[in-house]
């Protein structure tokens, strides 16, 4: 591969607060692993937010690496809202609230999830989603491993990681470890110290637990961050290229990955390492703050289709701003993506007889200079809100170079072009201005003036407006 290529993509990296060029570990497959959902309940906008950013990487990393390996993993075991003896598991708290099983509970919202992705058009055929419940024994495993290196502890209540003994601990989170909720009241219980997390929980002596397994040290349930270290392994290895998550995930659920992924690793003959490029999304805020599970009344993106979105209508709006900047989500917003995607959408009209041949570039030559000036601000750490701006200049241009480019771009936003006379909404001028174009045309057909006729028809069908005779 040539230095060119290898220089190309630069993101930035939580772990040194930088703009990093990207090189891949191994140039052939590139590796990404990102948190993925707890189902206990619907994903909402702000959840499906991570993975439109995973996906627009995803389809970036696409256009320079022969294969990525991209993992989206499933929180199938529920784990208990608060680290110490309180709170409530997720999963069971959703079980009794469907009145179904935490397995049945599992599976419906992970199809659920799966239909989201869909309708955001992110190709779950690209993503490996492993279940945390199948990952089970490899989790105990490094557990064990953990034990044996002796960063475990056990309390009444299960194995705890010892953060005082792994000395970089909170140092990508750029923890104050000391000062930590100093004034606020933690319930340490029997924890050591306050960072400390639980790796391994009994289940409780007096009561059955609907998901629970044998171990070495007594039947429960595994802590939720040891997944991540124990399915990341296992299917990509135990040094990979990037790791993806919002950004609630970095000063606790990827701190703790790091810190048990390392230590069950240092020093082996041969390692080399976790992760070399942490990525991060901000948060899509609503009008309490981050749109969160827990609040019960969270925007789901059914709950736009049900009102007659295009689902990528919520996927352009997320392009317009960078991935590492907030967004506050309003109906205004949403509907100012809605226009513009109608607009791109009755633009790209035309090229629906292209559409099939993109690929073929010897037939509709692609706009080089555009479209790389519209790459170079996706490999500018995914700027998409730039190269958004880009097509827009493109979109006066009715030749099918430019409808073959624009295509290309869409390869990146990823956005639901299809043709669908219902999506189009007309303003009330744009309505009068069809009403008295089809007049028109009725007009020169019965005068059989073809000439005039065909040219309206063309003008009607560039604003997607089917003609049919
Ligand atoms: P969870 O199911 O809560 O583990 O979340 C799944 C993914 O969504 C994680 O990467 C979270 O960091 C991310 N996430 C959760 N809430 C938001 C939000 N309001 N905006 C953006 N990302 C979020
Ligand atoms: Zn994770």
């Amino acid at each position: 591969m040539s230095e060119e290529i290898q220089n190309k993509l630069k993101i930035y990296n939580t772990a040194t607060r930088e703009i990093e060029e990207f090189v891949p570990i191994d140039a052939d497959n590139v590796r990404i692993y990102s948190c993925g959902p707890t189902v206990y309940n619907h994903v909402h906008l702000g959840n499906l937010r991570a993975y439109v950013f995973a996906d627009t990487l995803h389809r970036t990393l696409a256009t320079l690496y022969p294969t990525v390996t991209h993992v989206i993993n499933i929180t199938d075991v529920g784990h208990l809202v608060g680290d110490g003896n309180d709170g409530e598991d997720k999963l069971e708290k959703g079980s009794r609230r469907d009145g179904k099983s935490v397995w049945d509970i599992a599976k419906m919202y992970t199809a659920a999830f799966m239909e989201d992705l869909d309708n955001l058009n992110i190709d779950t055929e690209n993503y490996i989603f492993p279940k945390a419940t199948d990952f089970i024994p490899q989790q105990i495993s490094i557990i064990e491993r953990l034990e044996r290196r002796d960063y475990t502890y056990k309390t009444t209540d299960g194995i705890y990681f010892d953060t005082s003994k792994y000395q970089e601990y909170g140092d990508f989170a750029k923890l104050d470890i000391k000062n930590l909720s100093a004034g606020e009241r933690v319930d340490m219980g029997e924890k050591k110290n306050k960072t400390d997390f639980a790796l391994w929980k009994f289940s409780p002596k007096d009561q059955r637990r609907q998901m629970e397994w044998d171990s070495p040290w007594g039947v429960g349930f595994p802590g939720w961050h040891i997944e991540c270290s124990a399915m990341s392994e296992a299917v990509l290895g135990k040094h990979f290229d990037i790791h993806t998550g919002g950004i609630d995930h970095i000063p606790v659920h990827h701190t703790n990955e790091i810190a048990q992924s390392i230590c069950a690793h240092d020093n082996e003959a041969g390692y080399s390492g976790f992760v070399n490029y942490w990525m991060h999304n901000n948060f899509l805020n609503d009008k309490t703050g981050k749109m969160s599970k827990s609040s019960e009344d969270f925007l789901r993106l059914q709950t736009l289709i049900d009102q007659d979105y295009n689902p990528s209508a919520y996927r352009y709006l997320l392009l317009t701003t960078s991935y590492r900047s907030e967004i506050n989500f309003s109906y205004e917003s949403l509907d100012a993506a809605r226009s513009a995607l109608n607009k791109l959408t009755r633009y790209l009209h035309n090229a629906a007889k292209i559409k099939e041949n993109i690929i073929d570039a010897t037939k509709y030559r692609v706009n080089v200079d555009r479209y790389e000036e519209f790459m170079s601000h996706i490999y500018n750490d995914l700027n998409t809100p730039a190269a958004l701006a880009t097509m827009w200049t493109m979109i006066n241009d009715k030749s099918d170079h430019a409808y073959a480019t624009v295509l290309m771009m869409n390869k990146i936003l990823g956005l639901d072009l299809s043709y669908n006379q219902n999506s189009i909404e007309l303003t009330p001028e744009q309505e009068t201005l069809v009403a008295d174009m089809q007049e028109k045309r009725k007009v020169a057909r019965a005068a059989k003036d073809w000439a005039t006729s065909d040219e309206l028809r063309s003008k009607l069908q560039e604003m997607g407006i089917e003609v049919i005779d």
